[in-house]
């Protein structure tokens, strides 16, 4: 039965006691890099291109007669898999013609949410969508709980759709 060797000599203990191997091994991957292509970009000046289908910040589509669109019939909710969307459903206000009800409230805990698109697919009346626009960067956990207003709020020209 052949023998295999685990042990280090001597010599490559001192070596090892004095961070060489690791050293060498460190400037090899740091080295790689430097002729590797570069990835940063000069943001916001420079825009980053998004792939086609990338997932942003939502938007609650409004109906003709600019109402929104929403119905309140939970199955955004539902489908979430964060937990992030919470509606709490109404009969709609007088002159709402053809509807029944509407979201009295509608917030997405933006912190919560991790931009899969479930609900947009679950979504009946198209009344959820996901935008091209990449979620703001903000400072305060309240701040990234949007609320029907905001969803609602026409997107800036940048926005695709
Ligand atoms: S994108 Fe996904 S995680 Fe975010 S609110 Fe919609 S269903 Fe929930
Ligand atoms: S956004 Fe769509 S799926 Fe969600 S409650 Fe409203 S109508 Fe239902």
């Amino acid at each position: 039965m052949a023998l295999i060797r685990t042990q280090s000599t001597r010599f490559e203990r001192f070596l090892d006691a004095l961070y060489i191997p690791a050293l060498l091994r460190g400037f090899r991957v740091t080295t790689s890099h430097l002729f590797r292509r570069r990835f940063t970009q000069d943001y916001p000046e420079e825009k980053r291109t998004l792939p086609v289908g990338y997932r942003g910040k939502h938007k609650l589509n409004l109906d003709a007669h600019e109402h929104v669109k929403c119905v309140a019939c939970y199955l955004c909710g539902t489908a979430c898999p964060a937990d992030a969307i919470l509606i709490e459903s109404a009969p709609c206000p007088p002159g709402w013609e053809g509807r029944d009800r509407y979201p009295s409230k509608f917030e997405i805990d933006t912190m919560k949410c991790i931009y899969c698109g479930f609900c947009e697919e679950a979504c009946p009346v198209d009344a959820i969508v996901l935008t091209d626009a990449v979620p703001d960067v903000l400072e305060k956990r309240g701040q990234f709980v949007r609320d029907r207003e905001d969803l609602v709020r026409q997107p800036p020209a940048s926005w695709k759709r």
